[in-house]
């Protein structure tokens, strides 16, 4: 048995937590995952910081080590990517999302002579990669399934490393002028400690651009929205992304939360290292 106990080490941790949403049957859109003995799962909300922590005593131990990808893409992910890529603009979450990143990095880089360089942790289709190549990045992509690694590679035509980011050393992977953490951090128990961990990996003036799925939009529609899905540890809110920011060692650069044209309710941020602080 495996208890999920979500942190993101915040100041009201536990203290103000009310029920949120409760489940006892999967709801519409759910993946299936195997699950043993009932399906009793419930969200908590902080009453301070409004971040909805998941709650429950089921065991997903293995959920991404091949049955994730299995659950979501089966053996269709080469069709899966060909049919997102072919979305027209106006329809597409990630050609908004590339949009913004390449205005952002514009502002930041100005012009410059070498090609700037991504590592996208957490890549699954490669989608975002796979944009941001043709928009002339040096993309490098992480998943922990090799089969995402191998897809990205063959299929995208970009570097790809099955694994877990935090288990690799700086210096296999060298630097990077963007970070990118896309709809990542709600999958993991400890959201603040993977985002620290990224650290080493930001060039001198890198920054890190983060979506997560936005509860408060989320919950006014109710709780069959994707974003309370089960694979969700954490659903946030602009004031807990401001402190995962903070906690994990970075100030926020800019920060929103929109409506994706695929219905989903995201917060965007970009972050970059915050200073080291004086001690007094
Ligand atoms: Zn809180």
């Amino acid at each position: 048995m495996t208890t999920i106990r979500p942190t993101l080490r915040c100041p009201c941790d536990g203290r103000h937590l009310a029920r949120g949403f409760a489940y006892e049957r999967r709801p519409e859109g759910e993946a299936a995952f195997p699950i043993a003995g009932a399906y009793r799962r419930e969200y908590r909300r902080c009453a301070v910081c409004r971040h909805w922590f998941s709650h429950h005593e089921m065991d997903l131990a293995g959920l991404y080590s091949g049955a994730y990808v299995d659950a979501t893409y089966g053996d269709r992910m080469r069709q899966t990517f060909e049919r997102i890529m072919a979305l027209p603009e106006d329809r597409s979450d990630n050609a908004s999302r590339v949009a913004t990143i390449n205005d952002f990095a514009r502002r930041r880089f100005g012009s410059r002579g070498t090609a700037p360089r991504l590592l996208d942790v957490g890549t699954g289709l490669a989608v975002f990669p796979a944009r941001m190549k043709a928009a002339g990045w040096v993309c490098t992509a992480l998943d922990p399934d090799p089969r995402a690694a191998a897809h990205a590679r063959d299929v995208v035509g970009i570097t790809a490393l099955a694994g877990d980011f935090r288990s690799r050393a700086a210096a296999d992977l060298g630097q990077f002028d963007l970070v990118s953490f896309n709809k990542v951090l709600e999958h993991v128990e400890d959201p603040v400690e993977l985002l620290a961990s990224s650290h080493p990996l930001l060039a001198p003036g890198g920054f890190v651009y983060l979506e997560l799925p936005d509860a408060e939009a989320a919950a006014r529609e109710g709780a069959g929205r994707e974003e309370f899905f089960i694979e969700h540890h954490h659903v946030f809110s602009m004031a807990s992304t401001a402190l995962l920011a903070a906690r994990a060692g970075f100030s926020l650069l800019a920060l929103e939360s929109l409506r994706e044209p695929s219905g989903k309710f995201t917060i965007r941020a970009f972050l970059e290292a915050a200073p080291a602080k004086a001690l007094d």
